[in-house]
């Protein structure tokens, strides 16, 4: 599902004959040009939501303007009071890879014109190279069970206070069933701990079920299970992974997540990858130990890895995990990373992150989507499940009917947008 964009209506081409389609001329953020009208009722001074240069829907002026302030540019940034060392640098990234001092340094921008400059040129280059093309996704989060014991999760094993669900083969189905054909989504993540009650079988009936009755990208985020399982998975129908490498410091890596390997999760990765899934991964922000060379590194991991989706959030502490007292990641520093990623991946989906809204709340998701973020990802676990997913506490989510509102562009070219969007997303 993928947010149209509001424009107004200049003038309306009298078409002469009684074509259904009509031209018309519209004005926004980047100018005026002419589309096509999918309806008929339509004269200037209306406003309209485009997508691909077509209006889908009139809406009111009122709606216009709300949906434009939250997508509106940062402001102009006076580029004279700029270090001219980060000016070359942001310079730079047009024509080559960046260095890995060169991230170090755009990681360390000051709060401030440095830090303004960054975010503006994250938001230009996704604004000049996506044509301000959002999606809306959506997750589902059906089983809270896990053999693993991540020191920083709160659905760890050790995690013995908290209640724990898994949601049935046909409850799953059923979820994904109405979040595409009822709300219109097109991209679903289905998201467990790494649970083994449910067999190979079991997943890969369930993605064959949703892919008969429904026209999405099924994403998978259920952890660390054989090549093999991978491997049937993609063959029921599994379009994309949802696998975060966490750190790329093998140290960090080692000390938080017991029993579990580094080079084994990459290594896991890349036959992921090998098998033709589109490869969301990415990191965490504000780990024990981590520094910001760590966090450069992390960048360069994702850049090598040739991610189609880039997902970077904030390390959020769990009462109910060793980590309790450690500080949350910094929402700026995931700010930066999110902008140093657009920087360098220029086409990659960069959704906000649920844990960068639960730190910053409904402010979060702009200063996510005006500093290079392109989608967002919305959580659809059935309510009553929800509560129980409990990574780590007051997972935010909010104004989701807003943002659907705009979300509407549920035909079938906009499930084809999408597939080309992510293929194009690593071409150069
Ligand atoms: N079992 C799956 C899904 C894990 S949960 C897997 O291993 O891939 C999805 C993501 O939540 C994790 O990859 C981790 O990056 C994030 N996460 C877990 N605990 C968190 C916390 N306390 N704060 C922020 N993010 C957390």
């Amino acid at each position: 599902m993928c947010l149209t964009i509001p424009a107004k209506v200049i003038s309306v081409e009298d078409s002469g004959d009684n074509l259904p389609l009509k031209r018309i001329t519209i004005r926004d953020s980047r100018g005026e040009r002419s589309i096509t009208a999918l309806f008929e009722d339509i004269r200037a001074g209306d406003w309209v939501l485009y997508a691909s240069d077509m209006a889908v829907e009139k809406i009111s002026e009122d709606d216009a303007r709300e949906i434009l302030e939250l997508l509106e540019p940062r402001s102009h940034i006076d580029i004279s009071r700029l270090d001219s060392v980060f000016l070359e640098i942001l310079k730079a990234c047009h024509t080559r890879e960046l260095r890995r001092e060169e991230i170090i340094r755009l990681l360390h921008a000051s709060e401030g014109v440095e830090m303004e400059a960054l975010l503006s040129e994250a938001n230009t280059i996704r604004q000049a190279r996506l044509r301000d093309f959002f999606c809306i996704h959506g997750i589902i989060e059906f089983s809270s069970h896990c053999v693993r014991n991540c020191l920083y999760c709160g659905l760890r094993r050790d995690s013995n206070d908290i209640q724990r669900y898994r949601m049935r083969p046909d409850e799953i189905v059923n979820s994904v069933y109405d979040a595409v054909n009822r709300r219109g989504y097109k991209l679903i993540v289905l998201q467990s701990g790494d649970d083994f009650y449910y067999t190979d079988d079991m997943l890969c009936d369930i993605i064959r079920k949703i892919k008969e009755k429904c026209r999405v990208f099924i994403f998978m985020s259920v952890g660390e299970r054989s090549r093999t399982s991978y491997e049937k998975m993609k063959d029921a129908g599994a379009n994309g992974v949802l696998f975060r490498f966490e750190t790329s410091n093998k140290a960090i890596y080692n000390s938080i997540h017991p029993g579990q390997s580094y080079d084994e999760r990459i290594a896991l990765l890349l036959e992921m990858k090998k098998l033709g899934y589109f490869i969301a991964t990415g990191f965490l922000i504000g780990l024990p130990g981590q520094t910001v060379e760590d966090i450069a590194d992390d960048i360069i991991t994702i850049k090598s890895l040739g991610a189609n989706m880039v997902t970077v959030g904030p390390f959020i502490p769990s009462d109910v995990t060793p980590l309790a007292l450690h500080p949350a990641g910094s929402a700026a520093m995931t700010l930066k990373v999110t902008a140093i990623s657009r920087l360098l991946t220029p086409k990659a989906k960069i959704p906000v992150t649920t844990a960068l809204e639960t730190i910053e709340n409904e402010a979060g998701r702009k200063l996510g989507l005006s500093s290079g973020a392109n989608a967002l990802m919305f959580n659809l676990t059935p309510e009553k499940y929800r509560g129980d997913y409990m990574i780590y506490p007051n997972k935010y989510h909010g104004k989701e009917e807003f943002w659907e509102k705009y979300g509407l562009y549920k035909e079938e070219l906009s499930y084809k947008m999408l597939e080309k969007k992510m293929s194009e997303a690593f071409e150069e």
